[in-house]
Formats: C-alpha cells, structure tokens, sequence
C-alpha cells in the first residue's frame, strides 16, 4: 500500500520532498517537506483518495507559509556588512532639521574618533548628496553587483539619492521602497564601521517601522522643533519606537533658539525647552539643543556642514555633545 500512493506522489513531487506516510484506520497523513502549501494539486488528493481502503487524506507540510506583509521575508533581519552598531534619526514629522541634524551628528561621531557611515534612507526628499557635495555623482560598482560607499568629509555613505531624480517627487510604495533601501544598504562594500547613523523619512508610517525591525537598530535619535505641534509628532516617533522595541537614545531640540548672526542676540521665536519638558514627560533622555543660525543651513547647502567647516563654532561644539551622549549611550 504504502508503495502504491509513493509512487501517485511521485507523479507530482520529487521522492526527496516526501518527509513521511502514515496511515491508520483509513486516515492517510502525507507530510511534504517545504511551504507550498497553496501549490497542491487537487489530483493528488483525488488519486490518493481513490485508493482502496483510504477515508480521508491530509497533506501537511513541514515548514510553515511565510507570512505576506509590506515585504515577504517578514522575519529575516537584514545584515548590513561591517557595521557595528546602526541608529536612526527620525523625525514625526519633516521639515525640522532631522537631515541636517543627522548629517552633523555622523560628522561630529567621526570627530570623536568613530569609524562613521551616514545612511540616507528619506526617499521624499534625500537631502545627503548635496549637504556631503556629491550631488549628481553616480554611485561606483567594481564588480556590477555590490557599490562602493560615497566617501566625503571623512566619513562613508550611501543615499537613496542615487537611484531617484532630484526634484522629481516619488511615490513609492512600501515594498518597492524597502527593497530599494534593502540593497543600498547591505549590497554596499563599508568596510568597517563602527556607527552607522540612518536619516530616516520623517513620519512615522510602515515603511520606518519596517526599517527599524529589519535593521535591528541598535538606539533612535529624535529630532523635534520647540513648537507645540512638531512636539506631538515627536511623541508619535517615541512611541512608534516604543512598539517595535527600539532604544530610544533621546531627543534633540533643533532651531531651539536664534541667534542674530549680527549681534549675536538670543531670541526663543518658537519658545523654548518644550522638547526638554517632553523629554522629561516621556522619560527619555535629552539630547541638547541646537539653535537656529544661518550658518547652519548655509555650509548644508553648500555640502560641507558645521561641523566640517567651523569645528570650534558653539554649534559644532552642541553636535560633539550630543555625539558623546550617543557614544555613551550606545556602550
Ligand atoms: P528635515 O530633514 O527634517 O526635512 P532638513 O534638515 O532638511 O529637515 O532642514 C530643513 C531646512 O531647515 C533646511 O533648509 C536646513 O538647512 C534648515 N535647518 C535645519 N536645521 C537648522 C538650524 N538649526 N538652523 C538653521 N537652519 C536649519
């Protein structure tokens, strides 16, 4: 009996995918090995049913069917080659400074002595290209199969950048944006690395939540205006970190005050220590603040930032702190 319905599943798998037989009382229980759970042909069943004595038949298969989500492969991390530690910057909304915060911060880790890439993964408006000065440059393949990293200003980095068009807005959907950042990331020749800092797209939607999980990130670094409202979309970023059980390293407080380029006077224009206060609230760490000043947005866009280009300004020197709390944090 048993030969007879190995040689009907033959006729429809390899020998080798039949992992056992068992028949008792008219029950007969085949176990496949593999997934395919949906790829049984239906006359299989009929032909095994048809045979004498047989009442009822189960077909089962040994590994369960990988759930269908944003990406397939919901369980498997990604592996990012040479890189130690990897930490997010995020933002709940955009516009508050998480690019030019999380270009400076990468900088200012690689002051401080740390072996530092800068992942651009904001695929509404990737900003790294034109704050490192690589804008319009293509990225560089020995093999046609792994890229080398951009390295600029002393650190490596690799930008979504390099596969869309500048100005061009893109909408894409979660699947197709995550396998786009998938390959940047882990098909990249880093090297070693000892901190990779991530710009994240700003919000808090599926595709940052799919990255945090994928990445494994090691700490998020959230970046929030004074003003009430970008607070509560602050809020929403811990939390959204919270869930998928991501350290929160702190926030940090960008155009936290201004400070006339020409007097030098201080002006709390959004108010002032609300990021603070809710840092306090929530019970994460403070990071620091960062004010507001034009130098800071002027050596962005020109593609060498603050901390590149005036190292010993007091803005350099509020990045180098909050890069050592990051340090500390992460050890
Ligand atoms: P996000 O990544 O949150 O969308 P960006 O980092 O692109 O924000 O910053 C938005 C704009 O604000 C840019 O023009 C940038 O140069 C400017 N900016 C960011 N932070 C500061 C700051 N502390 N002082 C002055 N300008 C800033």
């Amino acid at each position: 009996m048993e030969n007879q319905i190995k040689t009907i599943i033959k006729a429809f798998f390899p020998e080798e995918k039949i992992d056992g037989i068992s028949l008792l009382n008219g029950r007969l229980v085949v176990t496949l090995k593999g997934s395919e759970q949906d790829s049984v042909p239906p006359q299989l069943k009929e032909q095994l049913s048809a045979l004498d004595g047989i009442k009822k038949v189960s077909i089962v298969f040994t590994a369960k069917k990988k759930p269908q989500g944003l990406n397939p492969q919901q369980d498997e991390k990604w592996v990012v080659p040479g890189v130690k530690k990897i930490i997010a910057v995020a933002s709940g909304k955009g516009g508050v400074g998480k690019s030019t915060t999380a270009v400076n911060l990468a900088l200012a880790l690689s002051a401080l002595g740390q072996k530092t890439a800068l992942f651009d993964a904001d695929i509404y408006g990737p900003s790294i290209p034109t704050m490192l000065g690589y804008e319009g440059v293509g990225a560089l393949s020995y093999d046609g199969k792994t890229f080398e990293p951009f390295e600029y200003l002393g650190i490596k980095s690799m930008s979504i950048g390099t596969l869309i068009q500048k100005d061009v807005p893109l909408i894409w959907r979660g699947a197709k944006a995550c396998g786009a950042i998938q390959q940047l990331l882990t098909d990249v020749n880093w090297g070693e690395i000892d901190i990779m800092v991530i710009d994240m797209p700003p919000g808090t939607g599926d595709i940052q939540i799919t990255l945090s999980q994928k990445l494994n990130l090691d700490g998020s670094v959230i970046v929030s205006t004074p003003q009430d409202i970008a607070l509560i979309d602050a809020v929403k970023g811990v939390n959204m970190f919270r869930r998928v059980h991501i350290p929160i390293l702190g926030i940090v407080e960008n155009m936290s005050y201004y400070i006339c380029p020409n007097c030098g006077t201080r002006a709390d224009i959004f108010g002032h220590a609300g990021a603070q206060a809710a840092a306090a609230e929530l019970g994460v760490p403070f990071l620091g603040e960062i004010p507001l000043h034009i130098d800071i947005r002027t050596t962005s866009d020109q593609g060498t930032p603050i901390v590149y280009s005036a190292p010993q300004s007091p803005h350099s020197q509020a990045y180098k702190e909050i890069a050592a709390k990051v340090i500390a944090e992460l050890k």
